[in-house]
């Protein structure tokens, strides 16, 4: 297995290093370190509470994370730390010059931190912990019992949550929704992510119904018998080739997959789940998976247990996790160097089926119900029907008991589908009962950041497919670990964006993308 081994800084790619000279940087950089380090233990808690942990140590292992917690908010809280920042920050604007972009981003995300922490007054972050608690479990039972009465007024006391919320960080915002999408893509202004879903939408409905207008295509030898322990040695093969650092990470089962950093670049650990009448939903999700662990494992060593040794923001953390599930995942060219495995792993059906076939009926696509299974043409109009409704429900202009209503009736205006019932409607995702607002739309964001670095990768790279065609995928996480990776969270969203790419945030590479592709698979 390859591992991973430290930049070598070059004229491309500079050596990342703090100015630890200076006493001010110094203190606080050993007391943000305490705090990566308590993130790390408590993302641990949770990855051993969701792959290991017995069923009877719910309650125990709740109290412990509650006891974590208070700890780790005392150390962002501590009136000491806010001293610190105010410190190095006069020595930055004192001396820009003896400062390095590691020191500015050191400084900018200890003090994004330290705001949070002391923006939101106790009785808030109590009252918020019980609520998502509570309302998780009910979000659960209504999901269960098909009722989304017995998880309305949880959701309308979330919602009151998330104003208050965003009023505390930002008393002076004139938009409560632009403050909690902030806390997932800091540096990117509400409009600009508006008007990127936006030409998305305008592109995306017109394709869609010349698509459906298509003869669709024959996905059917996708479903059938796929033992689970043939999936899983097929998915750890899989990961091998997309280079999957096994000496640094783990692959485990979970209710729902996911990938979790516990030292990046040390220790980044993958989950999935086996669907064994389904062989594509588990691989994509492996690869899905991998692309956040290959972000957080080539993050430079220099980082490591810094509050910067992690991925900048969702929007670009999804970008990675979507450029292998996706855009090589769900290429012609990466199953040309890589049919081989499939067919040796399940030789029925697939000796029997031509290459071609099984590219094609990978990127089927469908108007469909449920987001986390959707095609990547259909996908982004699932993301911008949760980010209108949830711009509204904090606006105050849509009630949460008309919910019902005004999810299916954009499920048929976007996707020409109906839920038969809500818990395949409004109820699926976790989200808004774990209080996640203002995190949908970087779901889309990243796969536009996608298709632009994809665009960006390929001028490095102008024989990619044939190099993926022979089999290799080395050449592809050198260049995102240089380019992307390496960087931690040094470098906000947009602003990384930029420096890759030469631009901000441009949905027209993803809209070329997509109608390239969607034009050839269906010959439109
Ligand atoms: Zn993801």
């Amino acid at each position: 297995m390859a591992t991973i081994t430290p930049t070598k800084a070059t004229k491309a790619t500079p050596a990342i290093a703090f100015n630890l000279k200076t006493a001010t940087l110094r203190t606080l950089f050993e007391m943000t370190r305490t705090i990566a380090d308590l993130d790390a233990i408590r993302a641990l808690l949770d990855w051993d509470q969701q792959t290991q942990m017995p069923l009877g140590a719910n309650g125990v292992r709740g109290e412990q994370i509650a006891t974590l917690e208070t700890v780790l908010h005392a150390h962002k809280a501590a009136p000491a730390l806010g001293k610190a920042i105010a410190k190095a920050e006069a020595a930055l604007a004192a001396h820009p010059e003896r400062f390095s972009d590691a020191d500015r981003a050191l400084v900018r995300e200890a003090r994004r931190s330290h705001a949070e922490a002391t923006k939101l007054p106790e009785h808030f972050v109590r009252d918020y912990a019980v609520a998502t608690s509570v309302g998780w479990e009910h979000w659960q039972a209504a999901r269960t019992a098909q009722d989304f009465s017995l998880f309305a007024s949880d959701l309308e006391r979330i919602v009151d949550l998330q104003r208050q919320k965003a009023q505390y960080l930002d008393p002076a915002a004139k938009v409560p929704y632009a403050v909690l999408f902030d806390t997932f893509e800091p540096g990117m202004d509400l409009a600009t992510c508006e008007q990127a879903l936006d030409q998305l939408r305008q592109a995306t409905v017109p394709l869609l119904k010349r698509v459906q207008a298509a003869q669709q295509v024959d996905n059917g030898f996708l479903q059938g018998t796929f033992p689970h322990d043939q999936q899983m040695a097929l998915s750890r093969r899989i990961l091998a080739i997309i280079g999957y650092d096994f000496d640094h990470g783990r692959l485990d089962l979970a209710a729902h997959p996911f990938m979790t950093g516990l030292g990046s670049p040390d220790d980044d650990r993958l989950t999935t789940r086996v669907d064994e009448h389904d062989v594509v939903s588990c691989q994509m999700s492996v690869m899905h998976e991998c692309g956040h662990a290959h972000y957080e494992l080539g993050i430079d060593p220099a980082l490591k247990r810094t509050i910067l040794g992690g991925g900048t923001s969702s929007g670009i953390h999804e970008s990675q996790s979507r450029t292998w599930e996706n855009i090589i995942g769900r290429s012609a060219a990466f199953w040309q160097g890589q049919y081989h495995v499939l067919q040796d792993a399940f030789p029925t059906p697939f000796k029997q089926v031509p290459l071609a076939d099984f590219v094609r009926a990978l990127n089927r696509v469908e108007g469909s119900l449920i987001r986390v299974e959707a095609d990547e043409l259909t996908y982004n109009l699932h993301i911008i029907i949760r980010f209108e409704i949830e711009k509204d429900l904090i606006a105050g202009k849509i009630a949460v008991r008309d919910l019902p209503g005004i999810w299916n009736q954009k499920y048929y205006d976007y996707l020409g589908v109906t839920p038969p019932n809500d818990s395949v409607g409004l109820m699926q995702d976790v989200h808004w009962s774990a209080g996640l607002f203002g995190y949908f739309p970087t779901y889309s964001l990243g796969n536009c950041y996608a298709a632009q670095f994809a665009a960006t990768l390929r001028q490095a790279h102008p024989d990619m497919d044939a190099r993926l065609a022979q089999g290799e995928t080395g050449f592809i996480r050198e260049w995102q670990r240089d380019t992307i990776h390496r960087w931690g969270s040094i470098y906000q969203g947009d602003d990384l964006c930029r420096r890759v790419t030469g631009e901000g945030l441009n949905p027209a590479h993803l809209i070329a993308y997509l109608t390239e592709k969607f034009t050839r698979v269906y010959g439109l």
